[in-house]
Order: structure tokens, then C-alpha cells, then sequence
């Protein structure tokens, strides 16, 4: 293996993909804390969850003792459209950066959603089909879980209704032509639709919308229409599993030469990349075979982890959706408007919180114009334009990089490159008219949304 020469990218072979996800819950000590009924403060129970969620997913969400989930046959068929993904030995950067650490990127992007969300999005539209469903409900912010949304269902014949926060819907318009190309309904939220999108309407007429808003809407139709249910993107513990592919696929790959990462870094929004990412590496490290570094990196505009607390918070700013656990800036937190919109979630997963709060994990928080310059740099070196959010990890790898460089260390740093970004030029723009600002919001600003945390439950 020693001499053998690493190549630029190291693929799979067909018969080397993962047959199973793995469920990370399996091996933590401390299980993440279940999701909770707002009105009893009582665990949410399947029956609780059925209107909103497909059985198979709820079934998945609950389960914190299987260690390996089968895919199903379809959902691998479907994989092999646009997996493996690549490992990349970022051999340019290296050099450029002149340090003897090694670096690998996992490239999500290579897909026409242009993220990882479609790893989830075509396990969950599966499983609503096979519940014998009409169709599924979602939200989206920035576009991305829309766009991958839509791609499954396109791809399974199932009804498609995304709420589309309204401000992306009008300043992104080439996203919500892409998800309805697929076929989806996109309409903007805050809508007439719903009783949630009438009231708000009516309580501050032209808003521009928000995720929360969005969720609440979308989660009235799933449940007030026969065959439909509500499906999401990230937090959830089934979506970690389903995304943990990518993990697997980064662990078979380095396997095949030898190379034992150091340190494992990943962005984070809801924590579903991340958590996909890191979950093999983990479970060796939950079973005490080996010990990683791992570093989530999240915007210091929204820095759930760095200085949120770790407590029962809602989901969405509506209110209407079950209490998790995990480390949030308050439902009420309003991010300010930066650029990495995946990003921009009040919370984190469950999974993730949990092994933060047991310190198995780090965290640290960027700012939003130091992103763009190594996003910048990453574009220039490697070539490839990436998202916003994927940009948190790339800036941290750099760094990482760069103190190789000052102690002569040959360090394997991985980190996960989550997708392109094509979409998202109007922040590049800024970048190079100079006119982006970063904004870290105060204690005080953050104590408004960490004070105004629901009762906690008391089991
Ligand atoms: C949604 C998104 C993220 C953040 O979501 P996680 O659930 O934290 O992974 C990161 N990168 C891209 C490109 C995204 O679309």
C-alpha cells in the first residue's frame, strides 16, 4: 500500500457500494433524547407521529438499536444514477497551500439537486410510495432540499407540494424552475392556502416569509389531505441514517489505500451531512477501535452549537411540531440574512447534540467573508465553485492545513464537500463587489430566542 500512488479520485466499483446504512444510534452510550409532545411533555410515540410522517420513516426514527438498515433494492438502483460520489485527493491545494498535510474531500455535488440532499430525498419519497401515498409536503429555504425532493418524486411517480420561503422564491427563480421541471408545486410561503399562511398574512401582510412559516404550512396539508405526509431534509435521526452512504462510501475508499483519516471536518446546518459523514468514523470511535478529531462547522451568525444551549426546543417557528433535544438558538431566533441559507437553522440534529454535549465532537463558527475567501481560493485551486455552505468546511480544512504546514505534521484531514454552487451567485457577487458584511449577533440579541424555550419535560 506504502507506495502505492493515491489517485486524484478515488471511486468505488459498483459491487464496493454500501448494501446497508448505518445507524450511528446503535453505538452511542447515551442514546440521543426522544422527540416530545408539546402538550404532554410526554415521548412521542409512533401513533403521535403517523399523521405526519410515512410508517417506515417513523419506524427508523425511533430506533436507536439497529446497527445496520438494509437498502432497499430501488433506493440503490437509484444511488447508481449519481453514486459513488468521489473522494478527492486535493492534491492542487496541498501544494498551493505548500503543506505536507493530506487532504480529501467527499464531493456531493455531482447531481442536479447539486447537494447531498438527495441521498434522504429518495429514501423518504420511497417510503411514502410504498405506503401506497399520494404524495409528500415539504419546505424549503434556500432550494436544495426542494430541488432533491423533487427529483425522487419525479423519479417515483409521487405528488410533489414544496412551500418555498417567499423571499427565495422571487430572488431565486432558476431553483423553483428546476423543482418544477420535476413536476413539483412550488408555491411561495406565506400563501392563501392554509389557515397558518392565511393568519400570518393577516398578522403582518407583505412578509417575505420564513423556514418555520414554511414548515407550518406544509405540515397542515400533509395532514389535512388523505394520502399526503410531511417529509424533511435534515435534523431528523432517519434523515443522519440515510445520509450516512456518504460516510461509508469515504470509509471504503480510504480503506482501499490504507489511509487512516486525522482529522474529519463537515459544515453544519441541521447536522445531516455532517452526521452522514462522520457516523462510521464515530462508531469506531463509540467502540473505542480508534479516535478521530472531528470538527462541525457552523456560520457565527448561527451559531447553534458554539453558544446555543442544549435543551428541548421546537422545530419550527410556527410551533406545531414536536420538542427535540438539541443544542438551538431559541424557535424564535431569526438568523440574519447571510448567504450559506442551508445553514440557517435555530438547531441541530439530536445525534449530533448528543455526542457534542458527551465532547466525542468539536465545533467551531466562521465568518461569513472568511468563508467566501476560501471559497474562493477552493475555486481557483481545485475548480470546482462550491455552495456557501459547504464553504464552513473548506475554511476550516485550510486551516487545519495551514498549522501542518507550521509543524511539519502530515496530518489527513477529510472533510465533506456538500455541493455547488451555481445557484447561489448573488452572494458571490458580493463577495467580489466587496459589498458582503458578516454579521455575529450579541448576547443580548441571542438572549430573546434562549429565553423563550418551551417548558422542558421532566422524565
Ligand atoms: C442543506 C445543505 C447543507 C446543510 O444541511 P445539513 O443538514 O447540516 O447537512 C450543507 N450544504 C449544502 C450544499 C446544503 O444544501
Amino acid at each position: 500500500m506504502e507506495n502505492r500512488k493515491i489517485p486524484y479520485k478515488i471511486y468505488l466499483n459498483e459491487d464496493e457500494m454500501p448494501k446497508n446504512w448505518y445507524n450511528v444510534r446503535a453505538d452511542m452510550k447515551v442514546k440521543p433524547a426522544p422527540l416530545v409532545n408539546p402538550g404532554t411533555l410526554q415521548p412521542m410515540t409512533a401513533a403521535d407521529l403517523s399523521p405526519v410522517f410515512c410508517d417506515e420513516l417513523i419506524a427508523q426514527e425511533l430506533d436507536n438499536d439497529t446497527r445496520e438498515v438494509p437498502i432497499p433494492e430501488e433506493i440503490l438502483g437509484f444511488y447508481k444514477m449519481y453514486r459513488p460520489s468521489p473522494l478527492v485527493r486535493a492534491y492542487c491545494l496541498e501544494e498551493k497551500l505548500q503543506t505536507p498535510a493530506h487532504i480529501y474531500y467527499k464531493f456531493e455535488g455531482n447531481n442536479t439537486s447539486g447537494s447531498h440532499k438527495l441521498n434522504s430525498a429518495i429514501a423518504q419519497a420511497y417510503y411514502a410510495k410504498k405506503q401506497g401515498l399520494r404524495g409528500v409536503t415539504t419546505e424549503t429555504g434556500a432550494g436544495q432540499w426542494g430541488t432533491a425532493l423533487s427529483m425522487a418524486c419525479a423519479y417515483l411517480g409521487l405528488d410533489c407540494k414544496v412551500y418555498m420561503v417567499k423571499v427565495s422564491y422571487e430572488q431565486k427563480p432558476f431553483r423553483r424552475e428546476v423543482m418544477r421541471t420535476y413536476g413539483a408545486s412550488v408555491t411561495p410561503s406565506p400563501s392563501m392556502e392554509t389557515n397558518v399562511g392565511r393568519k400570518i398574512l393577516a398578522e403582518h401582510p407583505g412578509t417575505t416569509g420564513s423556514l418555520g412559516c414554511a414548515i407550518s404550512e406544509a405540515v397542515e396539508v400533509a395532514t389535512s389531505n388523505p394520502g399526503y405526509r410531511y417529509v424533511l431534509g435534515s435534523v431528523l435521526n432517519q434523515v443522519l441514517l440515510h445520509q450516512s452512504v456518504i460516510g461509508l462510501e469515504t470509509k471504503i475508499a480510504l480503506d482501499k489505500y490504507g489511509i487512516v483519516p486525522d482529522i474529519i471536518i463537515g459544515c453544519a446546518g441541521g447536522g445531516s451531512n455532517l452526521g452522514g459523514l462522520i457516523s462510521p468514523f464515530m462508531g469506531e470511535k463509540l467502540r473505542g477501535e480508534r479516535d478521530y478529531r472531528i470538527i462541525a462547522v457552523e456560520p457565527a451568525s448561527c451559531p447553534s452549537f458554539t453558544r446555543g444551549k442544549f435543551a428541548y426546543d421546537f422545530c419550527d417557528t410556527g410551533m406545531i411540531c414536536p420538542l427535540a433535544k438539541m443544542y438551538t438558538l431559541g424557535a424564535g431566533f431569526i438568523p440574519s440574512p447571510n448567504h450559506a441559507g442551508g445553514l440557517r437553522f435555530h438547531g441541530m440534529s439530536p445525534v449530533l447534540s448528543q455526542l457534542y454535549h458527551d465532547g466525542l465532537m468539536e465545533a467551531v463558527s466562521a465568518e461569513q467573508t472568511a468563508v467566501f475567501e476560501a471559497a474562493e481560493f477552493f475555486a481557483r485551486t481545485e475548480g470546482i465553485l462550491p455552495a456557501p455552505e459547504s464553504s464552513h468546511a473548506i475554511k476550516v480544512a485550510i486551516d487545519e492545513a495551514k498549522k501542518c504546514a507550521e509543524t511539519g505534521e502530515a496530518k489527513n484531514i477529510v472533510f465533506g464537500l456538500t455541493g455547488t454552487g451555481y445557484f447561489d451567485l448573488v452572494a458571490y457577487e458580493q463577495f467580489n463587489n466587496g459589498t458582503m458584511t458578516d454579521h455575529i449577533p450579541t448576547d443580548e440579541e441571542l438572549a430573546v430566542g434562549l429565553n423563550a424555550l418551551p417548558p422542558q419535560p421532566t422524565f
